[in-house]
């Protein structure tokens, strides 16, 4: 958008309302300095996103397959381009015949060397992609757990700082704030970013300082072996390193409904599954949940969907989600927001069709008709495969620094002379950042903040 410096409010509306992307003001002279460096950066960011690229991956699948909503949810947040064929429709069919496979074998990915993958696993389908699996080293200074921006936070600082760094992510970089459709907090950022841009920047930029990213690994143990850690992945494989960074984050809670955990990825999400706008068209959504998540959710897919449907716990909007989301929600006719509300119950036998919301107030029941349903519910660590000396809080996030000295007591098993640092836990040189930590503020600046902070504090441990 090009407008003039009196009407920046029109341009922060456009952000708001139709998502533009980016506006000039105008006067742009010296173009050198302000026209072409920014329409260069939005040329590449185009580019990177696929737009352009021939897109060789093809993915044959049903829209309403798990399996298959997998393999295209696993691709977009990698950011990889496909092009997708629906088996239930001719030139799907057609597809399906040329790489002579059946609907039994769906979801198929046909990479660019031609060959079909049918129904791959996430490392097989990310080695198949060019997505590194394993890591290159036997030995590193420091392992990071998790790609979100704690992750990716410590890795720039910790790569250009000339630490060993690795990170082992179990899905795609990004982690939470990657499926923001729009940040608008985060420093910086005057007309907000949408997370996928501004985790796309961070991985490139921890990447080109150095540090290496691993893809589809989870990590599944962790092991004290004097001096050095071992990280144990999900294969069995391992890797050794001085420091651990643990930066999991948080993920969403199951939604307890009747017939729910049936239909997840045939037309129930966990989280904003962009893929699914287009297909959401024309159709009712609901979302499950009262936070700034999912107030960006509803505001998201009210510009594909019929209607949208908040389903919100609490008596109101006001103590959970952000005024300017509350106000840019009652602007759009086509959300409706229902407090006291639940969702009981689950239907449809191919994929979701119906959800019975109940007012707590009433009792009062209501099936609707739906074909999409989106879960924001808040989150949980998933620590439970860090060993018994890690020290944990009740809800499972990690304690670290000061919260493990009680009564002037350190840790058990602490046997250093010294108290923890801020970030470290329980385990001398294992530290901890963002969401996953006990305490945490939940937000991307605070994530980015403390992976720079624990980088610090590696290299104070390390110089010990
Ligand atoms: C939809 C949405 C919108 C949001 N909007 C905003 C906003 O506008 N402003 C704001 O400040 N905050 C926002 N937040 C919150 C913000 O995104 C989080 O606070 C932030 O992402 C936390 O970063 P993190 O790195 O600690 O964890 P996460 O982002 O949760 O990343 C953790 C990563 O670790 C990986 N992982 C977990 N376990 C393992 C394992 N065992 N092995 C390998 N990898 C593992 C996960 O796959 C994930 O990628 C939003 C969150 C959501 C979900």
């Amino acid at each position: 958008m090009l407008t003039a410096y009196a009407d920046t409010n029109a341009a922060i509306a456009a952000i708001n309302v139709v998502d533009v992307d980016h506006y000039l003001l105008k006067p742009w002279e010296p173009p050198e300095e302000k026209l072409y460096p920014v329409i260069d950066e939005l040329l590449a960011a185009w580019q990177r996103d696929g737009h352009t690229a021939e897109r060789k991956i093809k993915i044959l699948g049903h829209p309403w397959s798990a399996p298959s909503y997998q393999v295209r949810d696993f691709l977009a947040r990698n950011l990889v381009p496909y092009r997708w064929y629906n088996v239930a429709e001719p030139e799907g069919q057609r597809m399906m015949a040329a790489a002579g496979v059946t609907p039994d074998d769906i979801p198929v990915v046909i990479t660019s060397d031609g060959e079909p993958l049918i129904r791959p696993e996430p490392a097989q389908l990310a080695t198949a992609v060019g997505l590194s699996t394993m890591p290159a080293e036997e030995f590193y200074d420091l392992v990071i757990v998790g790609g979100g921006p704690a992750g990716l936070g410590a890795a720039v600082y910790g790569a250009s700082e000339g630490l060993r760094t690795v990170i082992i992510e179990r899905a795609a970089a990004g982690g939470q704030a990657g499926q923001s459709s729009r940040i608008e907090n985060y420093l910086g950022f005057p007309d907000g970013v949408s997370g996928g841009q501004l985790t796309d920047r961070a991985r490139r930029q921890a990447l080109r300082l150095g540090a290496e990213l691993i893809t589809a690994r989870t990590a599944v143990g962790l092991e004290i072996q004097g001096p050095a850690r071992r990280v144990v992945f999900d294969d069995g494989t391992s890797v050794l390193t001085k420091t651990v960074l643990l930066a999991t984050g948080v993920s969403y809670r199951r939604l307890p409904a009747d017939g729910l955990d049936d239909l997840v990825g045939r037309g129930v999400y966990y989280g904003s599954a962009a893929t699914q706008a287009t297909a959401c068209a024309g159709d009712h959504v609901v979302i499950v949940g009262g936070a700034n998540s999912a107030g960006q959710a509803a505001v998201f897919f009210s510009r594909h969907a019929a209607r949208v449907t908040m389903a919100v716990r609490g008596d109101s909007l006001e103590r959970s989600m952000s005024s300017y989301l509350i106000e840019q929600i009652a602007a759009i006719d086509t959300i409706d927001v229902r407090t006291c509300t639940q969702v009981d119950h689950c239907g449809g036998s191919d994929h979701l069709e119906c959800v019975t919301l109940v007012d707590a107030r009433t009792g009062e029941a209501q099936q609707v008709d739906a074909g999409h349903l989106f879960v924001f519910i808040g989150a949980a660590p998933l620590t439970d495969w860090l060993p018994a000396g890690v020290v944990r809080d009740d809800a499972g996030f990690v304690r670290s620094g000061p919260d493990l000295v009680v009564d002037g007591q350190r840790p058990a098993g602490w046997d250093l002379d010294r108290e923890p640092y801020l970030l470290e836990s329980s385990i001398p040189g294992v530290f901890v950042a963002g969401d996953v930590r006990s305490e945490s503020v939940k937000r991307v600046a605070s994530a980015v903040g403390e992976g720079a902070l624990a980088v610090t504090l590696v290299h104070r441990y390390l110089a010990e």
